[in-house]
């Protein structure tokens, strides 16, 4: 791992993840998963990677 600064969700793609942030026609939505908690079962949400976001394309036909 490197250690250069950068903003803290710097290439950090979770399995929900279609893209990383700030790709252009992408933006975050809730996680489906956890429905935005960040939390299933008591465990973190894999999907989302306990964020409860996810990046996925908007403004798509
Ligand atoms: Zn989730």
């Amino acid at each position: 791992m490197c250690a250069i600064s950068g903003s803290p969700e710097d290439a950090e793609l979770n399995p929900g993840d279609q893209a990383a942030p700030g790709t252009p026609g992408t933006g975050e939505n809730l996680c489906p998963d956890c429905g935005g908690d960040g939390w299933l079962a008591g465990e973190a949400c894999a999907n989302c990677g306990g964020t409860g976001k996810v990046i996925t394309g908007i403004g798509g036909a």
